[in-house]
């Protein structure tokens, strides 16, 4: 087909921004990989110009904000669940329950355990991965045995009950808690969970311990409350690596010495999610997606565009946002702006995200940091970040409110309140 005056113009005017690809005359076709806050938000806000397919490999959507709560018993979870199917139906996309195991990006094609899907747009919003097997050396029956006994608890699902019960059952000796190298998942969530296990063994007077092993530098706000608080309860560890773990003897080996544990929660490395890794989306030498951290596009293919917690670094001079769940969700926004206008030819100048996460310096009586990520471009075009924290000595539920909203923008009347 002979290329238009008007495609050339606007071949030009877009030189300098991401190339665009022209209207299709049906509704485009756009798959979402991964129902979390990214997936979540794009699929919602695309629905209106798009026929759009949201494929999870879970039945139903589990938040991890304020889920520490829940894990201490002072929530009993039930608005933390969401219903993807009814979700979908009232706002006007499809639910698929499957797992995504390949893409072709030749032939705009995603493979599931239950079918292949073809796209015009393909969003991975898949969240991200944990490498056990750096733990413990690639010794797989070891990296299984970790999972199975001392799982992390870092993505929704059956790990968080598991954690729910080993803490509930907790009833002396040394725990173990470490931490992973940044960037990771929700910084202060790890901080929130030593604080939960301190508290436990501060009120019920257990013959305990709690370990917190940390390879970044000290979170000082956390470093004042494990010395402050719980002296007697917390061997705070910041700058210690953890380098291998023998699961069955209970054995930790830090940078300078063997410590033994009783229970533990185990942190492994995190990466992009698996999709990301198995299909050539990462940056080479990096466990991060590669893209434009202006749009999310993926950086080999402009139909293909990752957001969320998979994202790699975005700036020279703070590598990468936040792992938080408001980022991803505003980049689901970002990207369904830029997917929206390529479609219509009318090009946006996307908006930078930002983020809040709450996170409990103190569960009796309730104290609360609030954490605030603004962003702005720098002359020279980098993206600057400032971050700001708040005490908040008396919440007020600031927290649920906040959970309230995200989920109306997330689900719409289908939330539960
Ligand atoms: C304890 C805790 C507390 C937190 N508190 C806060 C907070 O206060 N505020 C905040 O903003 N954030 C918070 N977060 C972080 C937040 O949960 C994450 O940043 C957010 O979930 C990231 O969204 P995402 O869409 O990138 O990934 P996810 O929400 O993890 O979604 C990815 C989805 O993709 C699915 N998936 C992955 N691979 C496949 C596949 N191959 N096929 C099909 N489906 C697939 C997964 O099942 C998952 O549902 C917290 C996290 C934790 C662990």
């Amino acid at each position: 087909m002979p290329i238009t005056r008007r495609q050339l113009l606007l071949a030009s005017a877009c030189s300098l921004c991401a190339p665009t690809i022209l209207a299709s005359p049906a509704r485009p076709k756009v798959v979402i990989i991964g129902g979390g806050w990214g997936g979540l938000s794009a699929a919602r806000q695309l629905a209106k110009a798009c026929d759009v397919l949201l494929i999870e490999r879970n039945a139903e959507f589990i938040s991890l904000p304020l889920s520490n709560r829940w894990l201490a018993g002072l929530d009993d979870g039930r608005r933390l669940r969401q219903n993807y199917q009814k979700a979908a139906d009232q706002l006007g996309y499809r639910f698929h329950q499957g797992e995504v195991s390949g893409i072709d990006m030749a032939r705009r094609q995603v493979s599931s355990s239950t079918g292949n899907f073809l796209y015009d747009w393909l969003i991975v919003a898949a969240g991200i991965s944990e490498s056990d097997h750096e733990l413990v050396e690639g010794d797989r029956a070891a990296a299984a045995h970790l999972r199975q006994h001392f799982p992390s608890g870092y993505a929704a699902g059956k790990e968080a009950l598991s954690l729910k019960e080993k803490l509930a059952k907790f009833s002396g000796g040394e725990f173990l808690l470490n931490l992973p190298l940044a960037p990771y998942r929700c910084p202060p969530a790890p901080y929130e969970r030593a604080v939960m296990i301190a508290q436990h063994i501060k009120s019920r007077g257990l013959k305990a311990r709690l370990t917190i092993v940390e390879p970044n530098a000290p979170w000082a706000g956390y470093q004042r409350v494990f010395s402050e608080q719980f002296r007697d309860q917390v061997n705070y560890l910041p700058n210690t690596r953890l380098r291998k773990i023998d699961p069955y003897r209970r054995v930790a080996t830090l940078d300078i010495d063997d410590i033994h544990f009783d229970d533990a929660i185990l942190m492994p490395p995190q990466q992009a999610a698996e999709i990301c890794r198995n299909n050539g989306l990462n940056g080479s030498n990096s466990g991060w997606a590669a893209v434009n951290p202006k749009n999310f596009a993926f950086l080999g293919d402009e139909r293909v565009f990752v957001i969320g917690d998979s994202v790699g670094a975005v700036s020279a001079l703070f590598g990468h946002y936040p792992k938080t769940g408001e980022l991803a969700s505003r980049m689901g926004s970002i990207v369904a702006q830029e997917i929206i206008g390529r479609i219509t030819d009318k090009p946006t100048t996307p908006e930078l995200p930002e983020g809040t996460c709450f996170a409990y310096l103190s569960m009796e009586p309730p104290q609360v940091v609030r954490i605030e990520s603004r962003y702005r471009i720098r002359g020279d075009g980098e993206i600057m970040q400032n971050i700001s924290q708040k005490r908040e000595n008396n919440p007020q539920g600031e927290e649920d409110a906040w959970l309230n909203t995200w989920h109306g923008a997330l689900f719409g009347a289908a939330t539960k309140r």
